[in-house]
């Protein structure tokens, strides 16, 4: 069989279904799924140079796998970066990066509004191992550059952020890690590279979850890194080698699929949130709506130039209230009386999942650190699927129409 080399300069889309590692065997037009824990070796002189690096060739699903090799080099592709390696999560990839760019010693400085696993992860584990992080406003750059000490190795973000939305400028980020001699790591989850490129805009390292937009579908936990091949290959490679934190060939083969759809998806919950933001933005029942394709949102246009123009899937919004104790009841009213929306903490999915982040992804905050990251009790987070947006209107007015 002749084998084909795809031509350069493809656009995204077309990358999106066509970017696999070649090793089709029998003309199937689906990837196959390589599920199997190791290879059987030729002869021993070729399985001596695999081990030892020198020649290419699989050998331990640990260290590689064809399937999952196809997920990176798609991710690669639709990221823009020279590589990407999978791991097991989306915390599995922040631990492989930590792990790979951190030792006693080093300074980190990181938004207080990442992920609260990220959160944990960097600032306490880490901080057990003599890691010390600065948190620092998602917002505000000069506190960004207040803190920032010569032992300063990485600047880490994620924006917009769960589940307020906020916005930073991933640009003025790089610039600033760049002069420092740091790294600046972006988590770039929320937007996927369907709308979001933070290298594009200087960031050094995407991470992502596999497990919201990439699969798209609720289906499987997966993760991974992209970046430099120099870092990927000689950095984080060596890493899940060591530490097996390896992304399952079969959760790599979901989302190599899911991905073939992203950009469809990412537009269509775009649109979908933009029409329920605007919509709840006129309710009687709401106090308040962060989603950053809002004209009245803070870093609007900003995250117009750094999301191709789109403001992604998740919208949030505070219930009204008349006092303090009623936000959490109201707000759990309003997410008790749904009967379309999945009552669920993922986002990402088909499906559109609402959450009450106070009692759910922020719950293990104290009440005062839940004020600080403007987490109120009548907060709600609505992940846009693919639902019919009236039906996802209907659904919401069932509780905001009976407010007490
Ligand atoms: C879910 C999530 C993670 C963690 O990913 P897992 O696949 O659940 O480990 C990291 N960052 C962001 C922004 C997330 O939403």
């Amino acid at each position: 069989m002749t084998t084909r080399k795809l031509p350069d300069n493809l656009h995204r889309d077309t990358l999106a279904v066509r970017v696999a590692v070649d090793k089709s065997q029998y003309g199937e037009n689906s990837e196959a799924l390589y599920l199997t824990s190791s290879f059987v070796q030729p002869d021993a002189e070729t399985s001596a140079r695999r081990f030892a690096g020198t020649e290419e060739g699989f050998t331990y699903s640990r260290t590689s796998n064809p399937t999952v090799a196809s997920f990176e080099q798609r991710l690669a592709a639709l990221e823009g970066t020279e590589a990407a390696i999978g791991a097991s999560s989306g915390m599995g990839a922040i631990l492989m990066m930590c792990m790979g760019l951190l030792k006693s010693g080093d300074h980190v400085v990181c938004s207080r509004s990442v992920f609260g696993s990220t959160l944990g992860l960097i600032g306490n584990l880490f901080g057990k191992f003599g890691v010390e992080t600065t948190f620092v406003s998602q917002t505000d750059i000069a506190e960004w550059r207040t803190a920032l000490r010569p032992s300063t190795k990485l600047l880490f973000a994620e924006t917009p952020t769960n589940p307020l939305t906020d916005v930073c400028d991933i640009q003025a980020l790089a610039d600033l890690a760049h002069n420092a001699g740091a790294l600046l790591v972006v988590d770039n989850c929320f937007c996927s590279p369907a709308l979001q490129r933070p290298t594009e805009m200087g960031a050094d390292l995407v991470i992502h979850s596999g497990t919201k937009y990439l699969d798209g579908q609720g289906r499987v936990l997966a993760g991974a890194i992209c970046g430099s091949q120099a870092l990927i290959g000689g950095v984080f490679a060596p890493v899940v080698r060591t530490a097996g934190m390896a992304l399952s060939p079969f959760n790599a083969w979901v989302v190599l699929k899911g991905m073939e759809t992203l950009s469809l998806r990412m537009r269509a919950h775009s649109s979908g949130a933009l029409a329920l933001a605007q919509w709840l933005e006129t309710q009687p029942g709401v106090a308040r709506v962060y989603y950053p394709g809002l004209a009245s949102h803070p870093q609007h246009e900003l995250a117009m130039r750094q999301q191709s123009g789109q403001g992604g899937g998740v919208v949030s919004f505070d219930v009204r209230t008349t006092s303090p104790e009623s936000a959490r009841s109201n707000a759990f009213h309003v997410v008790d009386s749904t009967l379309v929306c999945s009552f669920t903490a993922n986002l990402g999915d088909t499906k559109t999942t609402i959450s009450h982040p106070a009692t759910s992804s922020h719950g293990r905050l104290s009440e005062d650190q839940r004020q600080a990251a403007g987490i109120g009790q009548g907060l709600i987070r609505v992940a846009v699927g693919l639902d019919h947006i009236d039906d996802i209107k209907a659904d919401l007015l069932r509780g905001l129409h009976t407010l007490a």
